[in-house]
């Protein structure tokens, strides 16, 4: 069987994107939509999955390390944790796809204590394309896990976005020279 590629669209929530958002990155995160779309709907078209792993918290949750860290973000049923913009009208219109896959996540990595891996290699495929936020934590973070796997990482520049530029520039440095990516527009 040929291999296969995956477009993940992390976290593109009201939450950490919208003005009111939770844990915002603002307009640098918002300015990312039309280029995720636009991905979104190139792996849809060429028969690629586009998966869509999304972070979800009860309030005041003891047992959570992010309670600590974070202000209450992405809570199950909530404004928050809906997608952003034109991202949510992209996910209405495309969710029944076959190929369309959206699921919780708890941790900042898409593979913390999920099913990612195992469906990845039972559909043979083998490179992940990153884009949505935050760069440098969940996007980070599942770089990071995917590098361990053995996953191709493709990080699209114009796809992802930081709570600050510092973390931006770091974490695109990172991707490259420490995890292998390839880092394109
Ligand atoms: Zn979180």
């Amino acid at each position: 069987m040929a291999s296969h590629t995956a477009l993940l669209i992390i976290d593109y929530t009201n939450d950490f994107v919208a003005d009111k958002g939770a844990l915002s990155c603002g307009i640098t995160g918002q300015k990312l939509a039309p280029r995720i779309i636009e991905l979104a709907n190139e792996f849809v078209s060429n028969g690629d999955w586009v998966i869509l792993p999304t972070d979800v918290h009860t309030p005041n949750d003891p047992y959570h390390p992010e309670t600590k860290l974070f202000p209450s973000h992405n809570v199950r049923g909530t404004w928050g944790r809906e997608f952003y913009g034109d991202v949510a009208k992209w996910y209405d219109q495309n969710k029944n796809q076959d190929k369309v896959y959206m699921y919780d996540k708890t941790r900042y990595s898409a593979f913390a204590g999920t099913d990612l891996d195992i469906r990845m290699r039972e559909r043979h495929v083998d490179t992940l394309h990153l884009v949505g936020v935050c760069t440098d934590i969940c996007v980070l973070h599942t770089a990071v896990d995917a590098y361990n796997l053995n996953y191709n990482l493709v990080i699209h520049e114009k796809g992802v976005a930081a709570l600050s530029s510092a973390g931006q520039t770091w974490a695109l440095d990172h991707f490259k020279h420490v995890l292998g990516a390839s880092v394109i527009d």
